[in-house]
């Protein structure tokens, strides 16, 4: 079972995910968006910090097809595709993330030579509050 794996600052990035909302960090002084998720503004220096909504749209910025050796529960679901989504609300934010056929389907439901850098594609959300991404003109 593939599960995102927690932690402090990230933790209310897996919470708004949870509810099928995609929200990206955000500085409380100066608004800069920063990902991943950390304690500290790296352009103010600021602490605090608030968790903005994005739209969830975006466009393919780079992708990989994972070979062997991989992890078993990735091995079992090779060949997939795992892709860098640059946020069209943010476009300095890049999210990794799979694209997929639809919300919950397996990494591997989208043939790799369908992925193109530069398609636009939106967050989906599995049961279990995963993003994935779909290609928005398929
Ligand atoms: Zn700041």
């Amino acid at each position: 079972m593939l599960a995102p794996v927690t932690d402090t600052d990230g933790a209310p990035f897996w919470r708004y995910a949870a509810q099928g909302e995609l929200r990206i960090q955000a500085c409380a002084d100066c608004g800069e968006l920063r990902f991943p998720p950390r304690p500290c503004c790296p352009h103010c220096q600021s602490f605090t910090s608030e968790w903005r909504q994005v739209s969830g749209h975006g466009r393919i910025w780079s992708y990989v097809v994972p070979h062997p050796p991989l992890l078993p529960d990735y091995a079992a679901q090779a060949p997939y595709n795992v892709i860098v989504v640059e946020l069209a609300d943010a476009p300095r934010i890049r999210l990794v993330g799979n694209l997929v056929t639809e919300a919950g389907a397996p990494l591997n439901s989208l043939f790799p030579d369908r992925v193109r850098i530069g398609a636009r594609v939106q967050v989906v959300f599995t049961d279990t509050g995963l993003p994935q991404w779909i290609l928005e003109r398929p």
